[in-house]
């Protein structure tokens, strides 16, 4: 194989082999425009390099040849003494890694050919100054010397002569410090700087082959989540200089503008100067539109060479570019990073242009990018003092007093405060106040903790596992490092989508996305925000090719109706434990502590018209779409009293010798039930099996509700029924025995056909793995993934994303939660086995999920492959689910 590529033999295409930079090159030398001459080192090369540590036996050979076509198109040769070819050895990996890794200009200067270049140049300064260059980049980043040195060394240069910029040097002082350089050099690295061209070539591409792995690059690749094996390309391109006089410069240009979109003129120049001096930011630059002033002819065929980019490659491009003597030549060019607002613009702009399709505009915008636009935010340019910073749970902006207690929260937002609930963690008993709160903080907790999965559920802000902010409830304060503290009522603002906290009010602007989704603004209306627009665009884009079905987690007619507005097309999984809260808590505790038949019976006939009439209501806010109905699942205790609290308290009434009866019955239950693993304990289908006449209960209160909504209101209710946490099928056997004779019931009481179907949860590994004898007894699956992963990975949910994964997320273990993006090898394998299983035994078997990665963008594509027929999110994800369904199927 072959390991370097003149720039006329790639093209943009072969990223992976040549970078992204030198692709680019490569693609802009072939569409004719003034690209330096030069070649590019194959990432092969590095990889055999990184590998073996040597560079591969042919890439020496191949060098030089391309090194020999090179000095014979320019008609010099690398460091010749009286008119040498200077080179630019550069860095270039497939994905952009700005400033990550290294560069070295100038390369072929020596004592021999600095004064070639002056004569060439015509131009004594400038050749000194240039060689100068060399030896602090080459000798920082190729001999690995201190930077400060030669920095010290040109500041007391400057200090000697009195003057403040480098321009002020002249071509003696340069010169001198060209000695002193040298000087530095020699005594760091115990050689002299290399004279010889060739070898100052080897040495800078073996850096940068180098700089691939140092610890900067690294953190950076484990950050943005690309892959350490890529290695990088080298580019060696023959340099032009931008620092020649008034009549050169250097500059970068947007082919339209990244925050908006909008076409025009965006960028910066600065005369008489090279490339790093506009990153170092040494003199201002002025805005591109004054080049037309300077030098017209180069910013007329600026212009145009920005059209024929934009045409060619369908999108905004970035561009580096210098102007030699009058000279313009293109020195760098790649598709622009640009804001989550502007993705979308150009997005359709470039449809309106002909550019694209619909399907390739679909490409060009992404989920995360849509739910960073539905967030409010903080205004960037507001002052801040930041108190803490933790788990980013629920995106948002939230700004409140500070509150401690699910009551206090209640009492004061419905006086018309706002509020932000702060716990060291919640429980179902928070409900009401995460409702009535703006945002919700805690010091404990991951992300899918009770409060990150609750709050992410109601579209509600939420920044968990603040450990550095220690909350004391009783004392109704929080304190942050540095001894701040905040009492009850003083305001604090949360950021959900950066996990910063802070003191005091940030001022918060909100999302014309969100209006649009819930039907506040119009995006046919003449004065429709551009960006609503362009999302609805889109989003109807998406809608018409995706295959996946979207379904909302929602448990209450309010955020069912939301989802609707959404765009829901139906409930993927209603939590009916959330159905019993607040003054239900009771009734569930007398259920529990029943002794008899009769009392039992009486608890379940006193939930049972509660239970109906929340169906009821679900029912109408989804008529025509399925309800899936899950029944109940969690751990028992958790509708029981405290057991500490309820130990002090009976022990101090015994103290006292007036301890009540109901109370040391209440003990004893609560203690009977305690568990040490509650996760992997009493919970779902063992409880419907172990208390009788709960599960007949939730069943025929959605029967009936079913049967009302059909006969009295003239409705469609589509119920399915769900069973969680089953791990053999003979559980669901059993449920479904009971389900069936109960639903008969009440279609022969009320004279209808329900049409009910009942299914349930894959979210044990052993139901995963026995899918084929489960779906014998099954009508569909819903995947629940957050226990299929706490119990694949056997991770606590609740726990290990406050504890250990920020140290595996360092270590690059996993680049990001399995709790939050499908873990496809483990977790996805064994959803994708159990779907065909299924599907082997039940071809018509609906397949959904209802974790939360059922609104995690890279998860939606892994569903859509595996071939689910539906994801179940928040009712907040449904159009990034939407979009991400769109997305995988375009
Ligand atoms: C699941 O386990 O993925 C699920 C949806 O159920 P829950 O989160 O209620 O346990
Ligand atoms: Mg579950």
């Amino acid at each position: 194989s072959k390991f370097v590529y003149d720039f006329t033999e790639g093209n943009k295409d072969l990223k992976d082999l040549l970078g992204g930079k030198g692709a680019n090159l490569a693609e802009m030398t072939n569409l004719g425009l003034p690209v330096p001459p030069g070649f590019t080192i194959t990432t092969e090369a590095c990889k055999v390099y990184l590998d073996s540590g040597q560079e591969p036996a042919a890439l020496r050979a191949e060098v030089t040849e391309h090194l020999e076509a090179l000095e014979a198109t320019m008609g010099k040769k690398l460091g010749q003494a009286d008119n040498p070819l200077l080179v630019s050895v550069r860095s270039g990996a497939k994905f952009s890694m700005p400033g990550m890794m290294d560069t070295v200009l100038n390369i072929g200067l020596s004592d021999a050919s600095v004064s070639g270049l002056a004569t060439q140049a015509g131009d004594e300064r400038f050749a000194w100054d240039s060689y100068r260059r060399l030896i602090q980049m080459f000798g920082k980043t190729v001999l690995g010397v201190d930077g400060d040195l030669f920095e010290e060394a040109l500041e007391e240069a400057k200090r000697a002569k009195g003057v403040r910029v480098d321009v002020d040097l002249d071509a003696a002082d340069l010169k001198n410090l060209v000695g002193q350089f040298k000087d530095i050099v020699a005594k760091e690295t115990g050689r002299d700087f290399p004279q010889e061209p060739r070898e100052q070539m080897d040495l800078a591409v073996r850096a940068v082959f180098d700089s691939w792995n140092t610890d900067r690059a690294k953190l950076y690749r484990r950050q943005e989540r690309i892959p350490g094996d890529l290695g990088t390309a080298v580019n060696i391109c023959s340099m032009v200089f931008g620092n020649l006089g008034p009549d050169s410069g250097t500059g970068v240009a947007f082919t339209r503008d990244p925050a908006s979109g909008q076409q025009g003129v965006y960028g910066d120049y600065l005369q008489n100067a090279q490339g790093e001096d506009v990153v170092a930011g040494i003199r201002n630059t002025v805005p591109l539109a004054d080049l037309e002033g300077i030098d017209k002819p180069s910013y007329d065929e600026l212009m145009q060479i920005m059209e024929t980019l934009e045409t060619h490659y369908k999108d905004l491009c970035d561009i580096e570019f210098t102007i030699e003597r009058g000279k313009l030549w293109m020195l760098q060019t790649r598709v622009g990073k640009r804001t989550a607002g502007a993705a979308f613009r150009i997005a359709t702009q470039l449809v309106d242009q002909g550019l694209i399709d619909e399907a390739e505009a679909l490409q060009r915008v992404n989920g995360a990018q849509l739910a960073q636009l539905m967030f409010p935010r903080f205004d960037e340019n507001a002052k801040t003092q930041q108190i803490g910073r933790a788990i980013a749970a629920s995106p948002g902006a939230a700004v409140g007093k500070a509150v401690f207690d699910s009551y206090t929260a209640v009492k004061w937002s419905r006086s018309g405060e706002k509020v932000i609930l702060i716990r060291r963690e919640t429980n179902p008993d928070d409900l009401n106040g995460m409702i009535a709160a703006e945002g919700i903080l805690t010091s404990r907790g991951g992300k899918t903790s009770h409060a990150a999965v609750v709050a992410r559920g109601m579209g509600k802000t939420c920044v968990c596992g603040a450990e550095e902010l220690e909350v004391d409830t009783k004392r109704r304060c929080l304190t942050a490092p540095g001894g701040i503290v905040v009492e009850e009522g003083d305001v604090v603002s949360i950021d959900g989508s950066s996990g910063k906290v802070y003191l005091g009010e940030v001022p918060v602007v909100p999302s014309p996305v969100v209006e649009y989704f819930e039907g506040r603004m119009h995006a046919g209306a003449d004065d429709a925000d551009e960006l609503v627009k362009a999302v609805h665009r889109i989003m109807a884009y998406a809608d018409r090719v995706r295959r996946l079905r979207v379904r909302a987690n929602a448990d209450n007619a309010e955020d069912a109706a939301r989802a609707r507005r959404f765009g829901a097309q139906g409930i993927g999984l209603c939590r009916t434990e959330h159905m019993f809260l607040g003054e239900r808590r009771e009734m569930v505790e007398r259920l529990i502590l029943a002794d008899t038949d009769a009392d039992r019976e009486a608890a379940l006939g006193d939930l049972l018209p509660l239970q109906k009439a929340d169906f009821v209501e679900l029912f109408e806010a989804m008529d025509g779409l399925p309800v899936t109905v899950r029944l109940l699942d969690p751990p028992l205790h958790e509708f029981l009293p405290d057991i500490t609290e309820l130990s002090v308290r009976v022990a101090l009434a015994e103290s006292r010798k007036d301890a009540n009866e109901n109370d040391l019955r209440l003990l004893q239950a609560v203690h009977k039930l305690h568990e040490q693993n509650p996760m992997l304990g009493l919970r779902g289908v063992r409880l419907g099996l172990v208390i009788p006449g709960l599960f007949a209960m939730q069943v025929r209160a959605i029967a009936e509700a079913a049967a009302e909504r059909k006969n009295a209101a003239k409705g469609d209710p589509r119920a399915e029924i769900m069973i969680p946490l089953v791990g053999t099928v003979q559980e669901l056997e059993i449920v479904r025995e009971e389900a069936e004779r109960v639903i008969a019931e009440v279609e022969r009481a009320h004279g209808v056909d329900l049409k009910l179907t009942l299914g349930t949860m894959i979210e044990l590994p052993r139901a995963a793995l026995t899918a084929g004898q489960i779906a014998e007894s099954a009508d569909f699956f819903s995947f629940g993934t957050n226990d299929l992963t706490q119990t694949v990975w056997g991770f606590s949910r609740d726990d290990v994303e406050a504890s250990f994964f920020t140290a595996y997320l360092e270590k690059g273990i996993f680049g990001v939660s399995p709790f939050e993006t499908i873990d496809k090898d483990g977790v996805g394998s064994l959803v994708r086995s159990a779907a065909d299983a299924g599907r082997a035994t039940r071809p018509d078997l609906k397949l959904g999920v209802c974790g939360e990665h059922g609104g995690d963008p890279e998860s939606v594509h892994f569903f859509h492959e595996v071939g689910l027929d539906y994801v179940s999110c928040s009712p907040f994800r449904i159009p990034v689910a939407r979009l991400e369904a769109g997305r995988a199927a375009a």
